[in-house]
């Protein structure tokens, strides 16, 4: 009994602080306890240990854990794909193995329903290669997406790829390319998430905890028996709670590792892909990328600490060809620097085509020492928060989702 208790314990703290270490980084929680939690976590834990490694073995264990680390996070392997797949046909087996006999026909009858999709969307979503931006394709991914010149300015040229990056693309070092759209490359599945990808991973992440909520449930209907604590009295009594603990000990007891410790262990992680999965939709509202919301989130930073300007193109164009045709020979020198913002922000006459519902002709700058671009001072205004710059790639909750689900 007491191993399959510590058991029980085990599975909770591991997704506890799975579900710290995943969310805490996120820009909307940075400044909570889960934020506190993540930092103490992944940053000062690590470091304490290094410190201690450095005074017991000369670094060794931190040498060896750092090249073990990177090689699983920072290089193209399968190994966390092939945990997964492991870890979720480990227990499916285990369970089914166990459980079939004791199931009714109507409660066996909908396994397969739910137990092959994971699989299914794990593998679209792994072998998807589409998305990868190569000399085939550019042409053609150039004219996806408007550039908002803010996230995403033209003319940014890829140094590995030697592409100019489309809007909304992002180099990945571990898959080798520019991704179409990029979210965020995903060790689970050992590829990148982005432009006709991020809806498998959005139906693996449902899928997969319905899956959960199902096993926890068969584990549950079949445990219920033992589990039964309606005579002991009203829910505030505390024979009631103690009554509680015995039956579900009873039923951790009779269930074993292949019912009690597989249903436990998939009702306690259900939350993390249905987390993922809130947090995704929370992005197709808002019309994000994961990767913009960092972008957003450092913009918002500095604009906070009013380093952030805005004007639209066309006035840029104009300031700019006025000084550097009419003053030239008054003021070469400062016409030339007006023309060279202009190109540095990747605003001239010419952009891709893109037949996209929203324009702007908005252009927002960061500055270093907090004051408007020298000599344009009438042309920039301050602005303060992200309510004053357009999303060009929010097209609305509705539109968003469709567009997501189109694999766009
Ligand atoms: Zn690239
Ligand atoms: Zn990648």
């Amino acid at each position: 009994m007491g191993v399959l208790k510590n058991i029980a314990i085990g599975i909770l703290t591991l997704s506890l602080l799975t579900f710290i270490a995943l969310f805490g980084q996120l820009p909307a929680l940075r400044k909570t306890p889960i934020g506190w939690l993540q930092r103490a976590l992944c940053l000062h834990l690590p470091n304490g240990l290094r410190a201690i490694d450095g005074r017991a073995t000369g670094g060794r264990i931190t040498s060896h854990s750092k090249r073990l680390g990177r090689y699983l996070f920072y290089e193209q392997n399968p190994v966390v794909l092939i945990l997964f797949l492991t870890l979720l046909t480990g227990s499916a087996g285990l369970f089914i193995w166990n459980a079939l006999y004791q199931l009714p026909l109507r409660l066996i009858l909908p396994i397969p329903v739910v137990l092959i999709p994971p699989y299914w969307f794990t593998y679209l979503s792994a072998a998807y290669n589409s998305h990868y931006i190569t000399p085939a394709n550019h042409k053609e991914r150039l004219h996806d997406y408007p550039y908002d010149h803010v996230l995403f300015r033209p003319g940014t040229v890829c140094k590995t790829c030697n592409l100019t990056k489309p809007a909304r693309s992002k180099h990945c070092s571990l898959c080798g390319y520019c991704v179409a759209k990029c979210d965020h490359h995903c060790p689970w599945v050992a590829n990148c998430l982005g432009r006709g990808n991020y809806r498998y991973f959005l139906a693996l992440l449902l899928t997969l905890g319905i899956l959960q909520i199902y096993g926890a449930y068969l584990s549950y209907w079949i445990l219920r028996p033992y589990l039964d604590v309606s005579n002991a009295g009203s829910l505030m009594s505390s024979e009631y709670w103690t009554e509680l603990g015995d039956a579900i000990v009873d039923a951790v007891n009779m269930g074993g590792l292949s019912i009690a410790g597989v249903g436990l262990l998939a009702a306690t992680t259900a939350a993390l892909p249905l987390g993922l999965l809130a947090y995704h939709c929370y992005l197709i509202w808002a019309g994000m990328t994961t990767n913009e919301t960092q972008k957003w989130a450092d913009w918002r930073d500095d604009m906070s600490d009013a380093i952030v300007f805005r004007t639209t193109r066309d006035e840029l164009l104009s300031h700019a060809s006025t000084r550097s045709d009419g003053d030239q020979e008054v003021n070469g020198a400062d016409g030339a620097a007006q023309k060279g913002l202009a190109d540095d922000l990747g605003v001239t006459e010419e952009e891709p085509r893109v037949s996209w519902p929203i324009r702007s002709s908005q252009v927002i700058v960061r500055t270093n020492d907090g004051r408007p671009p020298r000599g344009q001072e009438s042309l920039w205004t301050r602005i303060w928060c992200l309510g004053d710059v357009d999303n060009l790639y929010d097209l609305g909750g509705w539109d968003n989702l469709m567009e997501v689900m189109k694999g766009r």
